[in-house]
């Protein structure tokens, strides 16, 4: 879901995207407005020389609720259509909770895939897209457990490691 941009959706806009819809089937609102490559409908207004798009799915929660806090995201019920603009399907997530979330993947807000409160939350360095990211400590535990117990159990791989310990240690003496 593309992520809250800060923009302010005028009133005229939100009620277009709230009121322009077809019933599917499962009771999602199908906005009649064209879809863009990334699957959800967008609706867009004229500012002077500037045009502007949002998904319409905002633009409807924005008629009901207001306009979204910045780092908020408008996310969709994990069986809903991404055209769907029935607010009942919608739902206002932190940016941070919406990029944890795939596509009918779910999970409860303030968890992690695993079950992990947010309480254990990491920041950790992605060296290259040079930022920080948010991530549970415990699944990183979990993670390094597991891969210790694999490299274990792997006889190439802990003769790898071994080699490897040597060489960091060497290096770390200036021998190398
Ligand atoms: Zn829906
Ligand atoms: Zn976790």
């Amino acid at each position: 879901m593309p992520p809250s941009r800060g923009i302010e959706i005028p009133e005229r806009v939100a009620e277009r995207a709230f009121t322009h819809w077809e019933l599917s089937p499962t009771g999602c609102y199908i906005s009649t407005y064209s879809t863009a490559s990334h699957g959800y409908a967008q609706v867009g207004w004229q500012d002077g020389d500037f045009r502007t798009c949002v998904t319409a799915h905002r633009a409807a929660w924005v008629h009901v609720h207001g306009q979204i806090p910045i780092d908020m995201t408008v996310d969709h019920k994990p069986t809903c259509d991404k055209r769907c603009v029935n607010v009942e399907h919608l739902r206002l997530l932190t940016n941070f909770e919406n990029a944890r979330r795939s596509n009918n993947r779910d999970w409860p807000i303030g968890e992690c895939a695993n079950g992990h409160s947010n309480e254990y939350l990491l920041k950790q360095w992605i060296k290259s897209e040079n930022r920080y990211r948010l991530r549970c400590g415990m699944c990183i535990k979990m993670d390094s457990l597991k891969s210790r117990e694999n490299i274990k159990n792997d006889p190439i791989k802990a003769r790898k490691r071994k080699e490897y310990d040597r060489k960091y240690r060497q290096k770390k003496r200036g021998l190398v």
